[in-house]
């Protein structure tokens, strides 16, 4: 046995149930240990009702967005009334270590779970999270949904985004599936900061691979029906799940929007202070109209400053609830999808 501090190094990350069992199975993925910590079990459902989709869906990537474990949990004792038919793979927490800690990263190594993938089996906890879902759970499905939040320190309406992909019809299969979500926004969301994303190993092995954001900080029961009902529309729409889909109702209003959002969209911070909004997410706003105010709190002679529209646009998202620095973002604008 190759030890390490007591720890057998050569186990391999594995899953202690069968996914070919027919019904319902439970049980954990589990992630072996290493020099920083122990060996994880991840609790994991599957239900396999034969042919059709293969489908995975993932919550409690970032610690501090609650909405996935928690809609995660709904889908566990949901489905087995409805789904006719495919194999669906509900895995509610992937980083306990984070969401124990409500943090978005985990505490131990300080890594971001959704910037390691595809992991590494000889890294540390949050590397060994990543490698255990890509090489054990990846491979069994063709389509996956990773449940998260924007964070707590952001609105953002119910959204159920993808990033620009290379492929073009991977790229239009993953928007008509975002779409079927049938939340309030579907968005194409370039940035910068993709490398070692879930979303990115996945679409390179050409998965379809859709996550959803929410933002708000709090979980609410509101948010977690229009959260609950996109998901129940997504499985609808692959034909998993008998019923009828539905738009939920967000801010009095059923419809969506397709939208996308560049870098260039980010409205950052003059200044370090606490950013005050004067708009609401899904806005429309002209050139030049006030997005809200950044009120610096070093000296009662610095002036406030404004933040302004820079191009006719929708918002889409704005940072509440936390002091800001220089250079932060505190608003994301967007327009409608031209593909
Ligand atoms: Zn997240």
């Amino acid at each position: 046995m190759n030890t390490q501090n007591g720890l057998d190094m050569s186990r391999a990350p594995h899953l202690t149930i069968d996914l070919n069992t027919c019904g319902v199975s439970t049980g954990d993925l589990i992630v072996p240990g290493g020099r920083d910590y122990g060996e994880l079990s991840l609790p994991i459902f599957s239900l396999n009702k034969g042919e059709g989709h293969r489908v995975l869906i993932t919550g409690g990537n970032h610690g501090n967005e609650l909405e996935g474990p928690l809609v995660s949990r709904r889908l566990i004792e949901w489905l087995p009334e409805v789904q006719t038919c495919g194999r669906i793979i509900v895995l509610p927490v992937l980083n306990p270590l984070a969401v124990e800690a409500w943090s978005r990263n985990t505490p131990l190594d300080g890594l971001n779970l959704n910037r390691s993938f595809p992991g590494r089996a000889d890294g540390s906890v949050t590397q060994r999270i990543a490698d255990a879902v890509s090489r054990v759970l990846l491979p069994t499905a063709d389509v996956v949904f990773d449940l998260h939040s924007f964070g707590p320190t952001w609105e953002l309406p119910p959204a159920a985004t993808t990033h620009p992909i290379a492929d073009p019809h991977l790229m239009a299969k993953t928007v008509r599936m975002a779409e079927a979500f049938k939340l309030p926004v579907t968005l194409v969301w370039q940035h910068n900061d993709t490398a070692g994303m879930f979303d990115t190993v996945a679409q390179n092995q050409g998965k379809v691979f859709v996550c959803a954001e929410f933002g708000g900080g709090t979980v609410g029961a509101g948010n977690l029906a229009i959260y609950e009902a996109g998901v129940r529309n997504a499985l609808i729409a692959l034909g998993l799940v008998e019923g009828q889909a539905e738009y939920p109702t967000f801010r009095q209003q059923k419809s969506g929007q397709t939208l996308e959002t560049r870098p260039s969209d980010q409205l950052k911070s003059p200044a370090p202070g606490i950013f005050e909004p004067r708009c609401s997410v899904l806005d429309e706003v002209k050139q030049g109209d006030l997005i809200g105010i950044l009120h610096p709190m070093g000296s009662l002679s610095t002036d406030s400053l404004d933040i302004l529209a820079p191009t006719p646009s929708i918002v889409l998202a704005l940072a509440s609830g936390a002091h800001v620095n220089a250079n932060e973002a505190v608003a994301y604008v967007a327009r409608p999808l031209k593909i």
